[in-house]
């Protein structure tokens, strides 16, 4: 294992504190249990080597001193109390004297360059808010964006969350169908996106959103704008860059992220803009960000992480950010960690298992001396990944968790702790978590012995907690016990309070990153006549952490075959989405059922992967 100066890491089996402030890192005598959970031998911060002493270290409140109210402090808010997130975003920095700096550098796919001030950031929000406003669009009523990484989006969603309109993201790479099932869920009154994405995806749908009165296009030079819609560089041109933010009050909806369950529609968590006090704390101390860094989150806005750090965190903490149009391409990445100064980089396992797969010796090629932290969320992290990162970065890759309803990062391996390679790391100021047991009454049992396994809780009362699913009061309610918000994924902690990530307790698929819902491809192959029944399950894969695999009986009069398979794949793809539809497809002749009709699903996996059935009890027979 090399180290190399300035990065401050050592890797060593000793535990090590080494600022020795408000770190609160404790070596038990069940360490030998903890240790039994370790892949990778622990990565030693060396405090004097690293190249900027982090905030948590640096700053008294993130130990016993901590408080939300303290963190709210630090924020302007609006006249009268309320809470903005881009007026803290783009206002607050701009009145703090930061108008100049760079905000945004944006990179086009070929080789085009963008560049917004926080004020130039600032203003171009203000006439989206304006021009929406002039629209008709009213506070609290849903725009939804659907756009590759162009400036506009930037300027849509920071613009209209000003303008008191709540932003729902999708991503661009879905199809018609989750569009339209989001979009109605939703009750999208607007919708941004471009012209070409537009005619392919939304528009044979348009009859699925009767809500939808204003479609704001980005030219992207696919053909004529079509009647009915409205050019959004003319919008933008024509609309004031003054704008007087809506007196939004903290707890007013402002994201509505759509994430996916295992039965069921897609369920929208709400989120307001007390939010932004969570995403504010946690670019100090998850993120480590310093007014000067350059931060690169490789995440899509069309997900929570895109959203979260990939557009609110980084400006309320006065970086740069830099912003890539293009797909993932292990040469363009290392080129943008070179030769843009990153400092500090937020990406995802299957990026880093991607970069790992293209070679060290690709890594080294791009020296990066300006880079200095590294984390990622959204899946398991590889203790190999880890360690890789060292190798090829110079730096250890640090793993942090959380989901789209807690809305901010919980859990986290942060700048100035040693790392576990493989752990999560640890619950961040101002969150409690433990691991608990459900049980049969509907209450739940704390788990305290170390490396004993349950699921993720969290103690209600974060900023960024979601407050509800969009008109689903009883889905809402059934995560929580008492004051625990239940996650759904299953842990282990170690005697150092250190998380492990087992797995999901449901049959959701997490594939590059991404919240799949089994029920929506299972509907969606159930629309080909071919199909009478799917069962879909996350088949795991090395480079994507899992693969859509769907099993399909088909219909009597169809027979299986290539021809069939390749129709069927064709047809999720043009219905999902590339992002969303299976990999791979199987012909079945039946598919196992619970005697009360559920698929089991926990069933195909089993027999995919060859491991024990388990109780089966419920099955119905011949299945
Ligand atoms: P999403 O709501 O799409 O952001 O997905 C959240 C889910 O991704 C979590 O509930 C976990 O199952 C998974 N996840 C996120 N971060 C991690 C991580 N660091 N390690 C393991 N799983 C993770």
């Amino acid at each position: 294992m090399s180290t190399r100066r300035g990065t401050g890491v050592a890797n060593d089996a000793a535990s090590s504190n080494p600022f020795g402030t408000a770190m609160t890192t404790r070596t038990h005598p069940e360490a030998a249990t903890a240790s039994a959970l370790m892949a990778a031998p622990r990565i030693r911060k060396e405090a004097a080597s690293l190249a900027v002493r982090p905030h948590w270290c640096a700053d008294e409140t993130a130990g016993g001193a901590f408080s939300w109210a303290a963190m709210r402090a630090r924020l302007a808010g609006l006249p009268g109390g309320g809470l903005n997130i881009a007026f803290e975003a783009l206002d607050r920095p701009v009145r703090e004297g930061r108008g100049a700096h760079l905000a945004l550098h944006w990179l086009g796919e070929d080789g085009d360059e963008r560049r917004f001030t926080y004020d130039g950031l600032r203003r171009q929000a203000n006439r989206f808010a304006d021009a929406v406003t002039r629209l008709g669009l009213v506070r609290g009523e849903r725009l939804f964006v659907l756009a590759p990484r162009l400036p506009e989006l930037y300027v849509a969603i920071l613009g209209a969350l000003k303008a008191g309109v709540v932003v729902s993201p999708l991503f661009s790479a879905f199809g018609p169908e989750p569009i339209a099932t989001r979009m109605s869920l939703g009750q999208a009154r607007a919708l941004v996106t471009t012209s070409g994405l537009f005619a392919r995806k939304v528009a044979p749908v348009l009859a699925q959103i009767p809500t939808l009165a204003h479609v704001l296009l980005i030219d992207d030079g696919s053909g004529p704008l079509p009647a009915g819609t409205h050019d959004l560089g003319a919008l933008l041109r024509d609309a004031s860059d003054d704008f007087e933010c809506a007196p939004t009050r903290p707890d007013e909806m402002a994201l509505l992220h759509f994430t996916s369950g295992t039965t069921g529609r897609p369920k929208g968590a709400v989120h307001v803009h007390e939010a932004v006090v969570t995403h504010y704390a946690t670019g100090l101390y998850a993120l480590d960000l310093h007014a000067e860094d350059i931060f690169w989150c490789t995440a899509d806005p069309g997900w929570v992480t895109g959203m979260s750090y990939g557009v609110i965190a980084p400006l309320l903490h006065g970086v740069t950010m830099i912003v890539d149009e293009a797909e993932f391409d292990p040469e363009r990445w290392y080129r943008i960690l070179a030769e843009r100064n990153v400092s500090v980089w937020y990406t995802a396992p299957t990026a880093i298992r991607m970069l790992m797969k293209a070679g060290s010796e690709l890594a080294r090629r791009f020296p990066h001396p300006k880079l200095r932290f590294v984390a990622s969320v959204g899946e398991p992290l590889n203790p190999e990944a880890v360690t890789w990162g060292v190798e090829a970065l110079g730096l250890p890759i640090h793993d942090n968790w959380w989901q789209t309803e807690t809305g901010g990062i919980m859990v986290a391996n942060a700048p100035a702790f040693d790392i576990q390679p493989g752990s999560m790391g640890r619950p961040l100021p101002g969150i409690e978590a433990a691991v608990v047991e459900r049980l049969a009454g509907g209450g739940i049992r704390l788990i305290d012995e170390p490396g004993e396994q349950g699921e993720l809780a969290l103690k209600r009362g974060w900023p960024s907690m979601f407050r509800g699913y969009l008109n689903e009061d009883e889905r809402y309610r059934k995560c929580f016990a008492g004051d625990w918000y239940l996650t759904g994924d299953v842990v282990r902690r170690d005697a150092e309070g250190a998380f492990w990530f087992v797995g999901r307790a449901d049959d959701v698929i997490k594939s590059a990153g991404h919240l799949i819902g089994p029920f929506e491809v299972e509907s969606a192959l159930m629309e080909h006549p071919a199909v009478v029944e799917a069962g879909v399950i996350g088949k795991p894969d090395p480079l994507l952490g899992e693969v859509v695999k769907a099993f399909v009986a088909l219909r009597p009069g169809f027979e299986p075959g290539d021809a069939l398979q390749r129709e069927l794949m064709a047809h999720a793809r043009k219905r999902l989405g590339a992002a969303v539809a299976p990999k791979e497809i199987a012909f079945v002749p039946a598919l196992p059922h619970t005697r009360s009709g559920k698929i089991m699903r926990r069933l195909l996996k089993a027999r995919e992967l060859g491991l024990p059935e388990g109780d089966t009890s419920t099955i119905e027979t011949g299945s």
